[in-house]
């Protein structure tokens, strides 16, 4: 009898890019925290948006294991950044919360793509379903939270993808084996890469219409957006 392989039972999806288009949301919650900041404190003249991000980013540097969490990183650059601009100790810590806080409300306000939705509800009524994210997005913040059984926050695990760990996890929790899960992202080296090379089955989203780096490891589905993903898993589920 040849050997057969086992039917897909749960999907794992990245958030960002995948289930909506996050550039436009992160600019304008960057520019928009950024100015009620100084509209409130004035920072801006000395420490424009451009200094803040430079020192984001040394920061991350400088501690190699958060540099994933980027909600920590966000919030301790910035009362550094505030200290050295004058402020005391207890306002630098409160104003670099308040910042951040507001960075997060604008960074919730998106709108998923309209098809996500309806797919999602489709896909859960025949996969269990678990989303794994390098970003600070809190999935109890989204409409979209209730078609997920639960959301990693990869970043904030200090394990951030492609860190095997964050699959690993998302695949005990729904009861799956890498042969019975299909992971769905947009990035090749933090998505696609890492989920093949732990035998699960990848969609990778080629959100930049690039093509696939060549050559395409076997388990790696290049798909253009993730409305294609249910004639993907027709497409599986017939050659299984
Ligand atoms: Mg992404």
């Amino acid at each position: 009898m040849p050997a057969t392989t086992p039917s897909l039972t749960a999907l794992t999806f990245d958030l960002d890019d995948t289930l909506w288009a996050n550039r436009p949301i992160m600019e304008r919650a960057e520019t928009e925290h950024y100015a009620w900041l100084d509209g409130e404190i004035g920072h801006a003249t000395d420490f424009p948006l451009e200094e803040y991000t430079r020192r984001r980013m040394a920061l991350g540097l400088k501690h190699p294991l958060r540099r994933g969490d980027f909600t920590w990183l966000r919030r301790e650059a910035m009362r550094i950044m505030l200290r050295d601009a004058g402020h005391g100790e207890k306002e630098a810590h409160h104003w670099s919360h308040a910042a951040v806080e507001r960075f997060l409300a604008l960074r919730h306000e998106l709108q998923p793509f309209p098809e996500a939705s309806e797919l999602l509800d489709s896909l859960a009524r025949h996969y269990r379903l678990g989303a794994i994210t390098n970003g600070n997005v809190d999935l109890t913040r989204l409409a979209l939270d209730h078609h997920f059984e639960f959301s990693i926050a990869a970043g904030e695990w200090l394990a951030p993808k492609p860190d095997a760990r964050p699959f690993l996890a998302a695949m005990a929790r729904l009861g799956s084996r890498p042969s019975t899960t299909l992971h769905v992202g947009d990035s090749w080296k933090e998505d696609a890469l890492p989920a093949v090379r732990l035998g699960m089955q990848a969609a990778w989203i080629d959100v930049k219409g690039r093509g696939a780096p060549e050559p395409v490891p076997a388990g790696v589905h290049v798909i253009s957006h993730v409305r294609e993903l249910p004639e993907l898993l027709r497409h599986l589920n017939a050659s299984r």
